[in-house]
């Protein structure tokens, strides 16, 4: 399903919006167009001109979010990170970049580079309207000292020292100067995870702050285990982690009333799917099961089969697992120079990096114990 609708290109960068966005945009006009008073200094009477401000007010806010990200990414590309989009969600917005920099420096820069950006918007706005006349006009005046507050508070809030928030790769950078960069995001994550709790406790009757604690705990675990599968799949190519299971090949042409046959005698619940140009699919069990037993003689493997997307042994492992996400599969079939080497499933890379995260950790524990 298609969730997010692509708006324009800035510095080369798509610029998506979320599905959650686009309901939460007209829910923001309305609840800025609800209080005459947005932060009690002044008052709009007029209904017409109150829902306009507020509709303004609303897309600046939009506006702040996306230069937020921006100024995330024109420090990223700086350092060599490719930007594959900015996507706007109803909690802000996010780059997703390529690969982050693990140097504390650069990733401290990064994270640092949005709330600069919101902190500058906002003390601009609201040194307008505190240092000049601009309170001739009063719907101007409302929307500088909305985007004004708003970009502060924007900075405030990303700057909560836990991931997925800028405070928290802020505080792994800090960390990551004196610890290993596992060691640090552990540390980091923990911190994170301590923080949501917290929140979630001294917020126990507002739903938002639980809400924004839930999405803190969530964030915290994802970047531990994102940098825990990256620490141990560092170095790693495709050739050494895939399976040496040998597997037999079937014709696409094969009926599902054969394979289950083919299945049964030879005591194997996979096959792969081969033609005259080569692997090209993988079908299971849990693929034949799907059909009913009456329409099984009609129908043929490459009916029911799952695609193999190729990927090159000496590719990364990383690689492995990016592509498997992109096609929505756990198998992909690799190639070498000289053709079909077998196939790399999702078990096998995350059965190797459990056994190297638990390496790892009992090898941290033995040193802080002076052993
Ligand atoms: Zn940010």
């Amino acid at each position: 399903m298609r969730t997010s609708l692509q708006l324009v290109r800035i510095m080369g960068i798509p610029v998506k919006l979320h599905v959650t966005f686009l309901m939460v945009l007209p829910l923001f006009a309305w609840l800025f167009a609800q209080q005459p008073r947005p932060f009690g200094f002044v008052e709009i009477k007029d209904a017409f001109l109150r829902y306009s401000v507020a509709t303004v007010a609303t897309i600046l806010l939009f506006t702040s979010v996306l230069l937020h990200e921006l100024s995330h990414s024109a420090v990223a590309m700086r350092y060599g990170t490719k930007i594959n989009s900015i996507v706007l969600f109803i909690f802000g917005g996010i780059a997703m970049m390529e690969e982050i920099p693990k140097e504390p420096k650069q990733e401290a820069r990064i994270a640092f580079a949005g709330p600069a950006a919101s902190f500058a918007i906002g003390g601009v706005c609201l040194a307008l309207y505190y240092l000049t006349d601009i309170s001739i006009y009063l719907p101007l005046e409302l929307l500088v000292l909305n985007v004004g507050y708003l970009n502060v508070a924007l900075a405030a809030f990303n700057l909560i020292p836990a991931f997925p928030m800028d405070g928290g790769r802020i505080l792994r950078a800090t960390l990551a100067r004196k610890y290993s960069f596992l060691a640090a995001t552990k540390k980091a994550a923990f911190i994170g995870k301590a923080f949501a709790i917290a929140m979630a406790l001294v917020g126990i009757l507002n739903p938002w702050l639980i809400l924004i604690a839930f999405i803190i705990y969530v964030g915290a675990s994802e970047e531990e285990t994102a940098t825990l599968i990256h620490a141990a799949l560092e170095g790693l190519k495709v050739k050494h982690v895939m399976s040496g299971e040998v597997l037999e090949a079937v014709p696409p042409e094969l009926s599902l009333t054969e394979l289950v046959d083919l299945m049964f005698w030879g005591r194997r619940l996979g096959y792969l799917v081969a033609d005259e140009s080569g692997v090209c699919g993988f079908v299971s069990f849990a693929d034949v099961s799907r059909v009913p037993v009456d329409r099984r003689p009609l129908l043929k493997v490459r009916d029911v089969m799952t695609p193999l997307p190729r990927i090159s042994e000496d590719e990364d492992a990383i690689n492995a697992l990016r592509e498997m996400l992109r096609h929505h599969t756990n198998r992909l079939a690799v190639f070498g120079e000289d053709g079909f080497k077998g196939i790399i499933k999702k078990a096998d890379i995350l059965k190797f990096v459990e056994l190297a995260s638990a390496a790892a950790s009992s090898r941290s524990k033995g040193g802080s114990n002076g052993v």
